[in-house]
């Protein structure tokens, strides 16, 4: 245990939330009672994160126009704003947008504020960008999405792990140290960090994930690889799935993918082969427009191998922000309600009306996502107003420019933010918020585990937490003109009493917290849920026994490749990909003002193989200028054989990646292409 001047918390990043204490002087130093980081590592982003609380770009007034105001001004400015949008334009005139770093607390307040405060049906949140189509793929398979439905030190004692889409070297290295025993597959378009640690690396043309896990079950197949029993007795539809993959032999899907055929025959009688093996996805394979059908083929694979639901294997999606998992959990998406419930279900919005005191009719639809959501924003039929939350699309969203300008044409642009990001600098109000170590609150980690990142801190003077925004907001609002309840309903400041209203508004859901309370997360350095009852032990594997589908089987979903929604032509013949750097986390907002991750990853790059960096003129070093249909960028030209020839990568924590990205839309998820885009590239001269 600490000593009474350290606090035992968890890091401010990424979804494996590290353990963490911080010390006098703001020392961080990992802890050991965290199983995902036990063995005391943390990245260099976790290592610095003491710096954030020190930053000197930290905002501690709010803005107005620009202008310091006192907090008074601001808060009555955007009611008064608010409240004359909604009485001109009707309450989906103003839409909220939250993000997957805000503590379980916020992502429920904010979902409840955006219903019954406001009354709109338009919010959503980054997480949509994140990794909702595996989500959406593990609810059609298995009835329920928790991330990892295992502890990841199972992954310890792992024979094979087939990583599709996930540079966990550099995304979140002390995941790494779960990985060092099985033997690893690797599928990726460049040789990345987790690439050189693979036993077999498959490393497709951007776009063609798809095929290349229908190839691996067709080989599955055709091998008599398939766990027949397995299938029999825990899943159904295989036998459509097996009709769907006939014509994917693997010649062809060689064809498409550029993976050699023995390359695949070796990773699927690898995964066959093994005692325990798991098929985990992330980014990578998610971040398309056919996201959904992508996961589902490696979900395919993984049935028909007989891995989910079994001690010592399965299938997980490896959730990227530090409450990507909660963050999707209590109500701040489109079509969802707290616990994870959908917002069109009778008896969900019963309930959860109930607890909020107010009629199921007054609980709005479902809205647009994320993207629709930004992209409709300022238009005749879209909101005027915007309140965002722990989020910079400006940076992270797809087609940025043309976000950004859609931002520009708000009537009334909010961000409660701790640094003056991209996003902020364009906001008509600015609301200077807590961060992490300065207020209590629970996160839900990738193995939905969940854990209570404590206060070590006081915040500075002049700032408050989201959670103070929101109630003062939601009482100068009052109650809805529209809506048959008189009052208006209270919002809590306090996080330990919105933690248990969110329990009774979750509790039935799939994500039920009933029976976890702040205390016991910090007697059993987490608890997993769902946990039902007080005297239940959480559910580390919740796919053991059954599936959560209604006859406890999982669901093969036949699947079909498709091309890219933009395919390279003459005009633009290069693919590109971007990601992650280690220094730098998402849209960069805090680590682009930590001084050691700048000198570590100081600028954006452009990567690209000597072959056609040859063919194009460009020596490393060179200012490269990258075009796409939606906009260009510039950066410098780092050459490396680690990438495809047909291919180049970009990191997306500086503004410039997602200005070339496609917005094409995954139709079942509603995530955005990111992963793959045609793009021409040319030395600036
Ligand atoms: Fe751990 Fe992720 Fe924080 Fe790095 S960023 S210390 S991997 S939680």
């Amino acid at each position: 245990m600490p000593g009474s001047d350290v606090t035992a918390t968890h890091c401010p990043y990424c979804a494996l939330q590290c353990g963490m204490e911080i010390g006098p002087e703001l020392v961080v130093s990992p802890r050991t009672d965290i199983p995902a980081n036990a063995s005391g590592a943390l990245c260099q982003k976790g290592w610095t994160a003491g710096e954030l609380l020190v930053n000197g770009a930290r905002l501690t007034t709010p803005l107005l126009h620009g202008e310091p105001v006192e907090w008074e001004v601001a808060l009555d400015h955007v009611a008064a704003r608010l409240a004359a949008i909604r009485a001109e334009h009707g309450p989906d005139a103003v839409a909220v947008f939250g993000g997957g770093g805000l503590t379980n607390e916020k992502a429920y307040q904010l979902g409840k504020f955006a219903r019954v405060a406001l009354g709109t049906s338009q919010i959503d949140y980054n997480g949509r960008f994140c990794m909702s189509s595996a989500a959406a793929a593990s609810i059609r398979a298995f009835g329920m999405d928790r991330g990892l439905p295992f502890p990841v030190t199972d992954l310890d004692d792992a024979d094979v792990v087939l990583l599709a889409g996930a540079n966990v070297a550099e995304t979140m290295p002390p995941l790494v140290r779960h990985l060092t025993g099985p033997r690893l597959i690797v599928v990726d378009p460049r040789r990345t960090q987790t690439a050189r640690l693979a036993w077999l690396h498959l490393q497709p043309t951007p776009g063609t994930d798809l095929a290349l896990a229908l190839g691996l079950a067709h080989l599955a197949v055709a091998e008599e690889l398939v766990d027949e029993a397995y299938v029999a007795a825990r899943t159904v539809g295989f036998d459509d799935v097996r009709t769907s993959l006939a014509s994917w032999w693997p010649e062809r899907v060689e064809r498409i993918t550029g993976v050699p055929v023995h390359q695949m025959r070796q990773a699927v009688r690898a995964l066959a082969a093994a005692r325990n093996a798991y098929v985990l996805t992330g980014r990578g394979a998610e971040q398309h427009a056919k996201g959904t059908d992508t996961v589902t083929a490696f979900i395919n694979l993984a049935l028909a191998l007989g891995l989910p639901g079994r001690m010592g294997s399965g299938y997980g999606c490896l959730t990227g922000q530090g409450n990507g998992q909660g963050g999707r959990e209590h109500g701040q998406k489109a079509d969802q309600l707290p616990g994870y419930r959908k917002i069109d279900d009778p008896a969900a919005r019963e309930h959860v009306a109930a607890v909020w005191g107010i009629p199921a009719a007054d609980i709005p639809g479902p809205g647009r996502s994320a993207y629709e959501l930004l992209d409709a924003l300022g238009t005749p039929d879209g909101p005027r107003a915007l309140l965002l939350f722990g989020s910079n699309p400006v940076v992270s969203a797809p087609a940025s420019e043309h976000v950004a300008a859609r931002l520009g044409a708000l009537d009334l642009l909010v961000t409660c933010d701790v640094v003056l990001s991209e996003t902020a600098a364009l906001a008509d109000v600015v609301f200077p918020v807590t961060q992490w170590a300065e207020e209590t609150g629970t996160m839900t980690n990738l193995e939905g585990r969940v854990l209570l990142r404590r206060r070590a801190v006081p915040p500075p003077a002049g700032v408050r937490s989201d959670l103070e925004v929101i109630a003062a907001l939601a009482r100068r609002l009052g109650p809805r003109s529209e809506s048959a309840t008189e009052f208006a309903p209270e919002f809590a400041t306090d996080p330990a009493e919105v933690f248990d209203e969110l329990r009774r508004a979750g509790a039935g859901g799939p994500a039920d917290y009933s029976g976890i309370t702040y205390e016991r997360i910090v007697a059993e350095t987490g608890v997993f849920w769902p946990c039902p009852a007080p005297g239940h032990p959480g559910t580390p594997r919740p796919f053991l026994d059954s599936f959560a589908t209604p006859d406890g089987r999982a669901r093969f979903v036949p699947v079909q490749h498709r091309p890219p929604a933009e395919e390279t032509d003459a005009d633009y013949p290069v693919h590109l990909s971007t990601g992650r750097v280690l220094a730098h986390y998402q849209s960069g907002a805090q680590t682009r003002r930590i001084a050691p991750l700048v000198r570590a990853a100081p600028e954006p790059y452009v990567e690209l193989h000597p072959d056609l960096a040859e063919r194009l003129g460009i020596a490393a070093g060179d200012m490269v200028r990258v075009t796409s249909r939606r906009g260009q960028s510039k950066a410098v030209a780092r050459i490396s054989d680690a990438i495809r020839r047909d291919t180049v990568f970009m990191p997306f924590h500086w503004e410039g990646a997602n200005r070339l990205t496609n917005p094409a839309l995954d139709p079942v998820s509603r995530m955005p292409e990111f992963k793959v885009c045609a793009v021409r590239v040319e030395r600036d001269s």
